[in-house]
């Protein structure tokens, strides 16, 4: 039998691909035509290319349902009339398993089923492709012939290339519109919850945003496959070279998991079965973008169908590299900040920096997941005070969405899901609503003061850097800003502003504060706040590296420009300012000379002084512990920065999300720290606060209230929740309790201070 059948007649197609992929192109894009008679054109012009009897495109509709759009050879009154499920017939197996089939007699073949309406002979030949796109089946072509024939690899491979052409174009075009065909739904990935870690409270409902957005190919078909050849080598060079630097510089310990994932990437990106797949697509005549892009859509349809873990990570591996890949085709590493947004959105990131969120645009941006993160990290603090949920450590999320899908994230309970259902979506709806009306009501109380029950004041600050709402600024309960992080500013600007553009921004806060105070801390950046104009350079431990006030020492004009904007910004007004990250007196007694140097100038150059200068200390490095008289016989204030000092007391990066949880701030060594801080401060009358993050949480609030802390500092959402417990509480029985609790040799305080809460009707909710 074999030897009666010719080798593949599909010549012409196989000797000149670019042709037939131009010419496909051109039907698709060219032209006044209806989407229809694009179609319809297509078809033909594949036929005689193919010199088959016919040739047909299936598109997929909602429901995964395949319809018959256009046809070569089949009746025409079969068209849009001709419909099969996915698994149904032939193309319906083409479709569902996202691979080809290429048969000699399609009729032996179990899964072949005969649709009269079509007119469909004996046909004796049938290859049918996928067309593959944001890793769906968007449509099936299929090739046919009465004259028996067996298509070599060759001519499966143009078709191959034919039929990114047609998906890309289709779906650009929206004769396909991925999200209608989804029911917008993902086809293969139904709805589904997810878990991760907490690193903001609070609910979003919205469509997803990717950070990194897929790569749009504008051009498909190449002008010459030898050019693109060349720019696929290129661009291959400095994958490898990137992964090759990423791993020098990383300092990863052989062996660990982190280093292992890049070696494998390095494997891949040098794997000649990967490379010799583009350079096949590349010579078919597709450009070297659109040969990537075809390979990873059809990796992702084999390799998805094996349910091994490893095999799943590897997709994933494979996916990355496609991109990184395609960034460096394109010459761009874009983030999604940079393009058209979405009314509202929830942003979806492997991982993220500061800087990088905030890039977003905070009004529209309504949460955030990430496959890293952990709880203390600075794009955390941000996303808090931004008031934004985020959920960090949601593994594989990247694979589990395509932008587009509707997402809800509930970050006091670590969950997403993702194309929620109905009732989750409702139920959503209505959890947004209550805590709107729950802020309503804190709203309403803001009159009442902040006071416990046996009449212990607490101060109640605010935590700013960005988005100084002055109606928050103006609410009776607040009494000032504790911290102004005035590195934000600097890391939201691609270069260094100017002395002018910070006077503004500090001015803008102390008009705000209408004769409130503002504590300005100078900038902490460094560590993960990191700026572009200011290089830190690689470091093993960037936390306790080249940071705040070490490069403000260090690079006196930079300080100097910021202290300069803030005595400026403070003419006819109080000025507060505090230095981050001290680790000893002289370099407090540094800084403070360095200040003086500017109010010197402004007094030289006849500027209005500040009416009453205070100078104070974050307390975030363990060593000023151990240097109290000292440290508060020359400050005016000083503020607990609990995050750094947790850090640096328990050796646990605050960064690094295998030990984030690992240490509780509710431990007795912490209580005990602020404790002796608290005493010291009281010793030597100096105002003592809180701005770290512990004093967001109110169980965590109570308890510094139990050391005898009397100024709380907090992002503007967290002032209602604290307040509320501070108004349900009685320190005196707290104060006896904690000095008791204090003297166990407790991993955490937190369960015993919960049902103290729950005992004494304290709100700790
Ligand atoms: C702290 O360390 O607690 C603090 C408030 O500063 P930051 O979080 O900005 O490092
Ligand atoms: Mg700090």
């Amino acid at each position: 039998m074999a030897s009666i059948i010719p080798i593949d007649p599909a010549h012409s197609a196989i000797q000149a691909p670019i042709k037939l992929l131009r010419q496909v192109r051109d039907a698709m894009t060219t032209g006044s035509g209806t989407p229809q008679s694009r179609l319809d054109s297509l078809v033909r012009v594949i036929a005689d290319a193919m010199h088959a009897d016919v040739c047909s495109i299936y598109l997929t509709r909602p429901g995964d349902i395949l319809e018959l759009f256009a046809s070569h050879g089949l009746k025409q009154t079969a068209v849009h009339i001709t419909r099969l499920r996915f698994g149904e017939g032939l193309v319906g197996e083409v479709a569902s398993t996202g691979l080809d089939l290429n048969l000699a007699e399609p009729q032996a073949h179990p899964k072949f089923a005969y649709r009269p309406e079509t007119g469909e002979e004996l046909y004796h030949s049938f290859i049918g492709v996928p067309l593959l796109h944001s890793h769906k089946t968007i449509g099936v072509l299929v090739v046919q012939s009465k004259a028996p024939r067996t298509y070599t690899t060759d001519t499966a491979e143009v078709l191959h290339a034919v039929a990114m052409v047609i998906a890309e174009l289709a779906v650009g075009s929206k004769i396909v519109d991925l999200y209608d065909i989804s029911g917008g739904q993902n086809p293969t990935l139904q709805s589904q919850q997810v878990s991760g870690l907490t690193l903001a409270g609070g609910i979003a409902k919205a469509p997803i945003v990717l950070h990194r957005p897929k790569i749009e190919i504008t051009q498909l078909v190449s002008e010459s496959p030898e050019e693109e050849e060349i720019r696929l080598h290129g661009a291959l060079l400095e994958l490898q070279q990137s992964v090759d630097s990423l791993i020098d510089q990383s300092g990863l310990e052989e062996g660990s998991a982190h280093r292992e994932i890049l070696e494998s990437y390095r494997l891949f990106s040098q794997d000649r079965g990967w490379i010799d797949r583009i350079l096949e697509a590349i010579s078919t005549g597709l450009t070297a973008e659109a040969a990537v892009r075809k390979v990873q859509e059809e990796m992702h349809a084999r390799l998805s169908q094996i349910t091994s873990s490893y095999i799943q990570e590897r997709v994933h591996d494979l996916e990355d590299l496609s991109e990184r890949l395609l960034y460096h085709l394109q010459g761009v590493e874009p983030s999604a900040a940079l393009g058209v947004l979405p009314e509202a959105f929830i942003l979806v990131a492997n991982g993220l920096g500061p800087a990088e969120l905030l890039e977003y645009d905070a009004r529209r941006l309504k949460g955030v997941i990430m496959a890293e993160g952990s709880a203390t990290s600075h794009v955390a603090i941000i996303a808090r005070m931004m008031d934004i949920p985020m959920v960090g450590r949601v593994e594989n999320i990247l694979n589990l969405v395509t932008t587009g899908d509707l997402a809800v994230v509930q970050g006091d309970q670590g969950l997403i899901y993702i194309r929620p259902p109905e009732d989750v979506e409702s139920a959503a709806d209505t959890e947004i609503a209550a805590r709107a009306s729950q802020v309503a009501a804190y709203a309403a109380t803001r009159d009442l003061p902040s006071r416990t029950l046996d009449d212990v004041r607490v101060s109640l600050n605010l935590n700013l850097g960005l988005f100084v709402h002055a109606d928050h600024l103006a609410a009776a309960d607040v009494d000032g800003v504790g911290l102004f992080r005035t590195e934000l500013p600097y890391m939201a600007s691609r270069e260094l502003p100017s002395v002018g553009d910070q006077q503004k921004i500090y001015r803008d806060a102390i008009e705000k504060a209408k004769g409130k105070p503002v504590i300005f801390r100078s900038f902490d950046i460094g560590g993960d706040k990191q700026v572009p104009y200011i290089q830190v350079g690689d470091e093993e431990n960037p936390a306790m590296g080249w940071r705040a006030t070490r490069i403000g020492l260090d690079r006196p004009v930079i300080l100097r420009q910021q202290l300069r904007a803030l005595v400026g910004a403070a003419a006819g007004e109080q000025l507060s300012v505090m230095f981050p990250f001290i680790a000893e007196i002289a370099e407090f007694d540094a800084m403070k000379a360095l200040l003086n140097k500017e109010l010197a100038r402004a007094r030289d150059e006849g500027i209005t002084p500040p009416t009453d200068v205070r100078v104070g200390t974050m307390i975030e490095i363990p060593s000023l512990l151990f240097q109290l008289p000292e440290l508060m016989s020359r400050v005016d204030f000083v503020s607990i920065g609990s995050n750094d000092l947790f850090q640096f007391l328990f050796a646990c990066d605050r960064g690094s999300p295998r030990v984030s949880g690992r240490y509780d701030t509710l431990n007795p060594a912490v209580i005990r720290a602020i404790k002796s801080i608290v005493k010291a401060a009281d010793e030597y009358k100096v105002a003592l606060g809180f701005c770290g993050d512990m004093a967001t949480r109110p169980i965590d609030a109570m308890a510094l209230i139990g050391c005898g802390v009397r100024a709380l500092s907090m992002p503007p959402a967290a002032i209602g929740p604290v307040k509320a417990m501070v108004r349900s509480l009685n320190v005196r029985d707290l104060v006896h309790y904690l000095d008791y609790l204090c003297t166990e040799p407790a991993h955490s305080l937190r369960l015993p201070l919960e049902r103290f809460a729950k005992d004494h009707g304290v709100v700790v909710e």
